[in-house]
């Protein structure tokens, strides 16, 4: 499936650097995501995977570079970054939902709260997201009920209603047992056939041939490459990329 490319790309990454102390974990990144593309980030662990995506909601500051997001700067503070935060939505690999909160109030805050709807409003929409994910049947519970299959597709719920621009996912199945991935998987790929723009750091090989349009392969800080996820699977050209899919297909 191809993404319509209408327009200035969603995203624009342009030569961006961080560094942790002596660490250069991002150096010289750029790269975009269009609209309605679905970018697959896979590489070893610590070759800057979660910080890119984090750098991207600007949870981690850069050193340099730019980052602009539907053509607007990532803001430093105030209320441009609250927005870029509702915009820019966000799933960990551990859920994070809102422990002493059921899942419907877990829905409902972000858009009562930051998009100020009515609680009538927010209910409505949170119970149709709910459903769109197949957790409907639990928007009374608690969190901690629920399986980790469950809270995983809560919290995209939570992330979907606040009708964000982007959603990176970063090892969204990472911390779920062997049979719950394909329940979280399938939301994913049905929200990529839907249009909605994701960043998705994962490495579900399945996940990636499915509903990616583009692969970045990440090793030591760097973009080693960036391809169509059937030649990337298929015929990876550097080294490192041959040697990682060794290990994990
Ligand atoms: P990945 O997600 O690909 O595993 P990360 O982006 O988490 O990699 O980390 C990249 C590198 O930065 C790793 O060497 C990691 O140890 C380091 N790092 C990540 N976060 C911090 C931090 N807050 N302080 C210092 N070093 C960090
Ligand atoms: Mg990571």
């Amino acid at each position: 499936m191809e993404p319509s490319q209408s327009g200035e790309p969603l995203v624009v990454i342009d030569h961006v650097n961080k560094h942790f102390g002596e660490l250069h974990v991002l150096k010289d990144i750029t790269t975009t995501v269009g609209r309605g593309e679905v970018v697959v980030v896979i590489g070893p662990s610590g070759s800057g995977k979660s910080t890119l995506c984090r750098a991207i909601n600007r949870l981690e500051t850069i050193d340099d570079g730019t980052i602009t997001i539907d053509g607007v700067a990532l803001p430093e503070e105030g209320k441009g970054l609250a927005k870029l935060r509702a915009d820019v939505g966000m799933v960990f690999q551990s859920f994070n939902l809102f422990a002493h909160k059921t899942v419907l109030e877990n829905v409902t805050l972000g858009p009562r709260k930051v998009r100020g709807q009515s609680k009538a409003v927010a209910d409505k929409h949170a119970m149709e997201l709910l459903d769109r994910v197949g957790v409907a049947n639990q928007a009374s519970k608690m969190p901690s009920q629920l399986s980790g299959g469950q809270q995983q597709r809560v919290a995209i719920a939570r992330v979907l209603a606040m009708d964000p621009k982007l959603i990176l996912l970063d090892e969204p199945t990472s911390a779920l047992d062997p049979e719950m991935i394909s329940e979280v998987l399938d939301v994913m790929v049905q929200l990529a056939h839907d249009g909605m723009t994701m960043v998705v750091v994962t490495h579900e090989m399945g996940f990636a041939r499915k509903a990616a349009n583009r692969v970045l392969f990440m090793a030591d800080g760097e973009i080693v490459e960036e391809a169509k996820p059937e030649q990337f699977f298929t015929d990876p050209q550097s080294s490192r990329a041959k040697d990682f899919l060794s290990k994990i297909l």
